[in-house]
């Protein structure tokens, strides 16, 4: 992490036997009258990149394909933070869904927002280095004056 899909690692669960498709999206799951999972529906996929712009995924025409399938696992990888939480407590999101926050903030007084839930998908790095910064932003409200150690002050331990 994060190399391993840049740098197509293989671990020796793929040398025993699988084929990896990419840029293909599920349209449906397809059934027996059972109910049971019979197929999988797909169409290929292709990045549509224009400037200024957050890429996007566009289907391509006349790909669909059906593939037999008895098992489909979701691996769908982070897809934004929980929506309950937002839509009760009315904070602003980002246009990505991640939790809007200026300095920690929300638009919600008290309510602070750091890691994965505000910037993303990311690193355990990351979400030490948010969870610093965010107590000391909340310090900061609560006492308007902070001790705690702050990125590039020098203070911070083994610094
Ligand atoms: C499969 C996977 C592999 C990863 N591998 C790596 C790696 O090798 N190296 C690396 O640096 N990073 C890796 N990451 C990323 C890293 O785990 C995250 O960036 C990091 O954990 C984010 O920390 P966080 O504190 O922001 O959020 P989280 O660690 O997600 O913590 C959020 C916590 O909030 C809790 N929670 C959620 N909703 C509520 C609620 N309503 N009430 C109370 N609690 C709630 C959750 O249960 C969770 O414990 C990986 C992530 C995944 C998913």
């Amino acid at each position: 992490m994060p190399y391993w899909p840049i740098i197509l690692k293989t671990t020796s669960s793929h040398e025993e036997g699988c084929d990896r498709n990419w840029l293909i999206n599920t349209k449906e799951f397809i059934t027996d009258s059972n109910g049971n999972l019979t197929a999988l529906k797909t169409v290929e996929v292709e990045w549509e990149i224009a400037p200024g712009k957050r890429p996007t995924l566009v289907e391509k025409e006349n790909t669909e394909k059906i593939w037999a399938c008895d098992l489909a696992l979701l691996a769908l990888g982070f897809t934004g933070p929980e929506k309950t939480l937002s839509e009760q407590l009315g904070i602003n999101l980002e246009e990505n869904s991640n939790y809007k926050a200026n300095n920690y903030k929300t638009n919600i007084p008290h309510i602070f927002t750091a890691g994965d839930m505000r910037r993303g998908q990311s690193l355990i790095v990351w979400a030490i280095s948010e969870g610093r910064e965010a107590a000391l932003s909340v310090d900061t409200y609560l006492s308007t004056n902070s001790y705690l150690p702050a990125k590039g002050s020098g203070n911070l331990p083994g610094a």
